[in-house]
């Protein structure tokens, strides 16, 4: 570098401190054709890594482009297991048609599952819950009646939701363990979260959604789409409930081995 180049470089790390010193942001690309200028930044992050401002709506996954998928869910909710090994989470159940029918293929893989169980299903069917705890999985809060738009309510009203299905649920099962809590259709708010959390929940999304709630995803679909989308750790998301299942319990078999030779299936505590 000339004695010339060098003072003009200087120039420009001057006018760059002071344009940031006056509380303008920092030009994201270097106007030098080297890379030796120190990044300045304006403010200090807003915000930690991962974590959607408030008031960011919650995003949908990219179903796409999975390379760009991030580790944390929307607001900051868990995507992943945290180990290689994948994790399957049935939600909208139990349903006494399809409910036994996937309690029977995952005790015949021995592997365990989390379900995440609405309310007024939870006070229908009891005896499925209890059979769910006593095969070992695990239970996860989805609300008591699957509302959309809880997460927009006001914080007493989200309380007394999921404290309502929490209560249900250990009426089925006295004693059980409620470590999440899944917002229906993933409309995860601050306060839904906040109230989760306080309610000692975890707030569970979801890293691979093969879109078996959609009555035209076909079987074959639904194995293909978590074959190309599961990476070490996913969450996927499946359900036993909420409309006709045949076409997830088709693919279920299929799913639990392959994942289960690929990355391991752990159950989420
Ligand atoms: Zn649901």
């Amino acid at each position: 570098m000339t004695r010339r180049t060098a003072l003009a470089a200087n120039l420009v790390m001057l006018v760059l401190l002071s344009a940031c010193a006056n509380g303008e942001p920092a030009p994201t690309r270097s106007p030098l054709p080297y890379p030796t200028i120190p990044q300045v930044t304006a403010t200090p992050s807003a915000a930690p890594t991962g974590t959607a401002p408030p008031g960011t709506p919650p995003t949908k996954p990219n179903r796409k482009k999975p390379a760009k998928r991030g580790t944390v869910g929307p607001l900051n909710t868990q995507r992943l297991t945290g180990t290689r090994a994948v994790a399957l989470t049935f939600d909208d159940g139990p349903h006494p048609q399809w409910t036994p029918k996937l309690l029977d293929q995952l005790r015949r893989a021995r592997v365990r599952a989390t379900f995440c169980v609405v309310g007024v299903k939870v006070r229908k069917y009891p005896a499925l819950v209890r059979r769910i705890a006593r095969e070992g999985h695990s239970l996860c809060n989805h609300s008591w009646q699957h509302d959309l738009k809880l997460g927009s309510r006001k914080s007493d009203q989200i309380r007394a939701d999921l404290s309502r299905t929490s209560q249900e649920i250990r009426r089925a099962v006295p004693g059980a363990e409620i470590r999440y809590y899944r917002q229906p259709g993933g409309k995860w708010t601050p306060s839904v979260v906040a109230v989760a959390r306080s309610l000692g929940m975890r707030s569970l999304h979801w890293d691979v959604d093969p879109t078996d709630w959609d009555k035209k995803t076909t079987t074959p679909q639904i194995r293909g789409r978590i074959a190309q989308q599961a990476r070490p750790g996913s969450i996927v998301l499946l359900h036993d409930g909420g409309g006709d299942r045949s076409r997830t319990i088709g693919a279920c078999p299929q799913v639990i081995s392959s994942l289960k030779r690929k990355y391991g299936i752990t159950l989420l505590r």
